[in-house]
């Protein structure tokens, strides 16, 4: 079991002069450095809060002893048995993260630090390597300056290798804390952003295409949790946008640890808009409708925006015109992240993400259904409204929203492969 993290600052340097060291046996930990939450001010106690919960979750599972935090790093220290490598792949889906090492933890003795690193150096070969030492705590007796020297001395002479201070081929790293002296040779990067949490709650239109999870992913990365809504055309096509709905939101739960996904039946609606209204509006008029739809939920749900994987100009659907059209459907803000994305940086970031195989599995959208031959690329609100006039709006929403199936995920996630 993780056990909570700590709020206090560690004890901080004070200008007391009696020699403070700190009690540490040899251990391992995992040192985490904050990313942009560090800038923060205010909110910073709240964004380390959730960061906190998120790491928690994040390794729920894993052999975890204890977790501290100083205002710019968290530091875990795992338990006998813990896999080091299942730690650094869930700690590279936790947003806020800048980066962090696996440490080899020591007193704080000059001959003992001195020692730790020769022995880390042992362990690799490299031509040139550079010391780093940072030395948070001014109450350790050494400069930085002074420690580098005499470290950077001793491995010199047992490696052979040169010192090479711009761009040595290994760098030995040195932290002392107030609560040891923390030895790695490697920061491994985290994803950035901002803890999932800290910016409210959104939906996302969730298609089985490339573009939507890569946006909803887009809007974790800046604090949101995210809800998500997939719209099929079941009974009238087959239910393979929704397998590809829920294999999607799988895959997005280890960025957010608990995904809820809607789906809603959406080919009655759709045979309403083909039979009442003008063949060149129906994908702006079905977009008017999921939207209608989305923002039922989002009230629900207490979200604050909806999230679509729209990109300016990638089909006839996604001009400015048509936006401004279905934007006039919403009352909240429609987030499209990718707005000024191309087709091709998308789908790099989706292969990075994961997801990519899973959207180019093939299926029947509802979007496919009685899709016009000659679809506008230009469109206006009156001419929405008028086509609309045919139609029971209300209704069809309230029916819509009867339809819906909610499905609920969590991280871990059951089965492996999941
Ligand atoms: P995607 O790759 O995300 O499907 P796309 O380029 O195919 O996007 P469209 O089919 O025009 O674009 O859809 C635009 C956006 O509308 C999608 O990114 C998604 O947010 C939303 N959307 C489209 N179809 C669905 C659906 N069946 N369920 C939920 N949202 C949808
Ligand atoms: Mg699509």
């Amino acid at each position: 079991m993780f056990p909570s993290v700590t709020l206090h600052p560690m004890t901080q340097a004070t200008s007391d002069t009696k020699p403070y060291a700190p009690d540490v046996k040899e251990h391992t930990a995992v040192v985490v450095r904050l990313g942009e939450i560090t800038l923060k001010k205010k909110n910073r106690p709240m964004f380390i809060r959730q960061l906190g919960r998120n790491i928690r979750t994040a390794l729920k599972g894993l052999s975890i002893r204890d977790a501290d935090w100083t205002p710019q790093r968290i530091v875990i220290t795992p338990g006998p048995n813990s896999d080091w490598e299942e730690i650094r792949d869930r700690l590279q889906r936790v947003f806020g993260l800048r980066n962090f090492s696996l440490c080899r933890v020591l007193p704080w003795d000059e001959d003992t630090i001195r020692e730790g690193v020769l022995e880390m150096a042992a362990k690799d070969r490299f031509e040139s390597f550079r010391i780093t030492v940072q030395r948070s705590d001014k109450r350790y007796p050494s400069t930085s300056q002074e420690m580098e020297r005499d470290i950077g001395a001793a491995v010199k002479a047992a490696s052979g290798a040169r010192v090479d201070l711009t761009n040595p081929e290994r760098t030995l790293q040195v932290e002392i804390m107030p609560s040891g002296a923390y030895l790695h040779t490697e920061r491994i990067d985290g994803p950035g952003g901002l803890p999932v949490g800290v910016s409210g709650r959104v939906v996302a239109l969730l298609s089985g295409g490339i573009d939507s999870p890569v946006a909803a992913w887009r809007t974790m990365s800046r604090g949101c949790q995210v809800t998500f809504v997939h719209f099929q055309s079941f009974p009238y096509l087959d239910a393979s946008s929704r397998d590809k709905a829920i294999a999607l939101t799988k895959q997005l739960t280890q960025w957010q640890y608990k995904s809820r996904l809607h789906v809603c039946s959406f080919g009655d609606i759709q045979h309403k808009i083909v039979a009442a209204c003008p063949p060149p509006l129906r994908v702006v008029l079905y977009r008017r409708f999921m939207v209608r739809i989305a923002q039922a939920i989002a009230e629900r749900e207490h979200a604050e925006a909806l999230v679509t994987g729209e990109s300016l100009g990638q089909v006839a659907s996604q001009t400015l015109s048509n936006m401004a059209t279905i934007d006039q459907s919403a009352t909240i803000p429609i987030l499209r992240p990718l707005v000024g994305r191309d087709k091709e940086a998308i789908i790099n970031e989706a292969k990075e993400l994961g997801t990519y195989e899973t959207s180019i599995e093939p299926d029947q959208d509802c979007c496919t259904l009685f899709v016009p031959r000659n679809p506008a690329t230009h469109s206006t609100v009156d001419q929405l409204l008028a086509a609309e006039e045919a139609l029971d709006v209300d209704a069809l929403v309230a029916d819509g929203l009867d339809s819906i199936e909610t499905l609920n995920f969590s991280w871990p996630l059951e089965r492996a492969g999941d």
